[in-house]
């Protein structure tokens, strides 16, 4: 069987000054030296190595005194290393490799460090190791000097932790003691946590509402501000889509306008052409009055004529004188019938020409020159038709001058008549198309104001006029007129609920932002909380229910050996051991806490953890005594029923090795005797290094280590081999 302990070296440590190595190369070694020479010191060594933290375990004040403190003859130290090097072929340390080497040191100033391996290692991880390994340095695995009756003296929660600590339970123990206070400090906060929260929720709560309030505001706005652009993005391009509709007929309309006025004009042009070129009236009436004088002459000349043919007629049927006399008459008639005549015309021309022609006869019938001669009367007739035809032509002549006249002058009429009708028909097209123009461009005009009106009420919105152009196409469209108003009653209801909702108030809403980050921060951290105690009371119930199941197992065993032992020691009686409630210690939970984690507890749960937490009772029944107490029991009896209980122990669950310091030191010959056949027995599986001043004991050692101090008041190790 390999041995686990290999070797222990001590420098500076106590009264080892120099560096002194003890190996352990057998199942038993025994430490022996006179008193004061530092055995002892090699055992507080065990302990200091396997991480004891108290200095009174090891029998020192202040961990100053571990380090060599100098003699009159030897320099102190300023370190104190000690070394324990183990086989960890079984790999019962977790470390790579056969060997592991766990060191610890401290200086002056107090540092202490331990190293596996060479890597520096925490304490606290430290420990759950050693507990996993079974190497504890509170139980029995250490059995310091006067602790020989140590099982017996201690409590019953005691002596459950030793016997956890050789059953190796001890990791899931001190887990279980990490993980219980791991909870109580999650309860701690938790409480605090929740009572930090209820003093939170109602301002958070109306820091919420606030906040609700004032999002809303900023929902109000958005929405607002979307329909505000889409309104007046709608209204601007419908005023802007009716510009354009109507700029390019506008134009049409001014040329169309313009063509007309031109074809007017030259119109009217021409019909004053038409009008200067009439003339016709005039040279008419002239025609007309030239025709009536020659009808009067006509007359006249018809009348003398007639008168000439009367007088033919008269002349050749009265005589000479009856012939004058009545000439005469007849002259005066026609003078008479003339003069009339002369009175009614106005043309002075015409009446000149009568007189003329009246002096001429007159001039005639007075100066003798008769006209007597029919002949004569004749030729005067003759004339006279040959006048009066050319008086009949001339006027014929005239009047189809009149008639042709009259037919163009009824030409140009119609024709005049024509154009005005054209003209009038194009003045009425163009005052047509003016009043078109006009109301186009009153049109425009209402457009252009209305355009102006809608920037103004854009720009008391507070937007810059040259953003009203940028607006880009909403994504819901709306429609002109009947969606406008609609618009418009919606967006003075949204301006009504801002006005109601108020100004943001940023301070509010940050405060509300940060409250809301704490709440939110503590809540998630109470729920962190609630989940790590769930789950910490999870891994207290498997440590529980692990520590308690393999406790439980060995524990039977153990009392039997115990009463096994107890029985070989005495020489008969009985012994056993029970499992008792805990009564003075302190619980684990107090108060609600407890009522909490019992609630949330199975039965089987709970009564698995009232086992957990019970002691170890001892009963005993010494031959031939009657022991109702353990206390009456001799120093060297309490010795051996703690044996008896080690043994036991070993028995069931036997530890990599033990350290015994002069626990046969209250013994008698035979039970040293017998002491040292159990260890040389038990050293199949444990390895032992006892101190002690017995033969026997030393005896069944297979090294013997001689601690020996000079006069420099150093510890030195002299080492004997033995045969066994
Ligand atoms: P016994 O057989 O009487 O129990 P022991 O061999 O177990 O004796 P120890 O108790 O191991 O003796 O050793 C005690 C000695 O160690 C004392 O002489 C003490 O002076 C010495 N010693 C203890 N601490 C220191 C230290 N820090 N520096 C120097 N010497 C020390």
């Amino acid at each position: 069987m390999r041995n686990f302990l290999a070797l222990l070296e001590l420098q500076g440590f106590k009264s080892f000054a120099g560096k002194t190595t003890l190996e352990f190369p057998s199942r038993v070694t025994a430490v022996v030296g006179p008193n004061g020479s530092g055995k002892s010191n090699i055992i507080d060594a065990f302990r200091w190595v396997l991480g004891e933290r108290e200095a009174k375990q090891l029998r020192g004040d202040t961990l100053e005194n571990l380090i060599f403190a100098g003699t009159p003859k030897k320099a102190a130290v300023s370190v104190a290393r000690v070394s324990l090097c183990f086989d960890n072929h079984e790999n019962i340390l977790p470390v790579d490799g056969a060997e592991a080497v766990l060191s610890r040191r401290v200086d002056r100033s107090g540092v202490s460090e331990f190293t596996l391996n060479e890597n520096e290692v925490k304490l606290r991880d430290l420990l759950p190791m050693l507990a996993k390994a079974r190497m504890g340095t509170r139980g029995l695995m250490i059995v310091g000097q006067g602790q020989s009756d140590i099982f017996v003296r201690s409590t019953p929660d005691e002596r459950r932790l030793m016997i956890e600590e050789i059953l190796g339970l001890r990791e899931f123990r001190i887990k279980k003691n990490q993980a219980e206070r791991r909870l109580d400090s999650s309860r701690i906060n938790m409480d605090k946590v929740k009572a930090m929260l209820e003093e939170l929720a109602p301002h958070v709560r109306i820091l919420r509402r606030q906040r609700a309030r004032f999002l809303k505001r900023a929902e109000v706005e958005s929405e607002l501000k979307a329909l505000e652009h889409a309104y007046f993005y709608e209204r601007f391009h419908t005023l802007q889509a009716r510009t354009t509709t109507e700029e390019t007929p506008l134009l049409a309309l001014k040329k169309r306008i313009r063509e007309i006025e031109e074809t007017v004009e030259q119109q009217e042009r021409e019909l004053k052409r038409i009008h200067e070129g009439q003339g016709g009236y005039e040279k008419a009436k002239g025609i007309r009055e030239s025709v009536n004088t020659l009808l009067m002459e006509s007359s006249a000349l018809q009348r003398n004529l007639a008168r000439i043919e009367a007088r033919i007629e008269y002349e050749s049927k009265t005589p000479e004188q009856t012939h004058e006399a009545h000439e005469f008459q007849t002259l005066l008639q026609e003078v008479a019938h003339d003069i009339e005549y002369l009175i009614s015309l106005s043309d002075l021309n015409a009446i000149k020409h009568s007189l003329e022609r009246w002096k001429e006869r007159l001039h005639k019938f007075f100066g003798g020159e008769k006209v007597s001669a029919p002949r004569a009367l004749e030729e005067e007739k003759e004339r006279m038709r040959h006048e009066l035809e050319a008086i009949e032509k001339k006027i014929r002549a005239l009047q189809t001058e009149e008639e042709t006249l009259a037919r163009a002058e009824e030409e140009k009429n119609k024709l005049f008549r024509e154009r005005v009708e054209e003209v009038n028909k194009k003045k009425n097209e163009l005052h047509a198309l003016e009043q078109e123009l006009q109301r186009a461009l009153l049109e425009k005009e209402r457009v252009e104001l209305q355009r102006e009106e809608l920037e103004r009420e854009w720009m008391s919105l507070g937007y810059a006029r040259e953003d009203l152009k940028k607006l880009t196409p909403p994504g819901e469209r709306i429609e002109a007129q009947e969606g406008f108003s609609g618009a418009e009653r919606k967006m003075v209801r949204l301006r009504g609920e801002l006005s109601a909702i108020g100004e943001i108030d940023e301070n509010l809403m940050k405060e509300a932002e940060e409250s809301e980050a704490r709440f939110s921060f503590l809540s998630a951290q109470l729920e962190d909380l609630e989940k790590a105690s769930k789950d910490l009371k999870e891994l207290i119930e498997d440590l529980d229910h692990r520590i308690h199941e393999d406790f439980k197992k060995a524990f039977h065993a153990i009392s039997n050996e115990f009463n096994t032992y107890f029985r070989l020691m005495f020489a008969g009686g009985s012994a056993h051991l029970s499992l008792v409630s805990k009564k003075q210690s302190a619980p684990i939970l107090e108060g609600e806490q407890a009522a909490d984690a019992a609630q949330e507890k199975t039965e089987e749960a709970q009564e698995r953890s009232r086992e957990t937490e019970s002691g170890v009772e001892i009963h005993v029944t010494v031959p031939r005594k009657r022991i109702t107490n353990l206390e009456m029991l001799s120093g060297g009896e309490k010795t051996l029923v703690s044996l008896a209980a080690l043994f036991a122990m070993i028995a069931v669950s036997p530890p990599p090795f033990l350290v015994l310091d002069e626990i046969d030191a209250a013994l008698d010959e035979e039970n040293a005797r017998r002491f040292a056949e159990l260890i040389k027995n038990f050293s199949e599986k444990t390895q032992f290094i006892i101190v002690t001043h017995n033969r026997a004991p030393m005896e069944a050692a297979d090294v013997l280590y001689g601690i020996t101090m000079g006069d420099d008041g150093v510890s030195k190790v002299l080492s004997m081999k033995l045969e066994g």
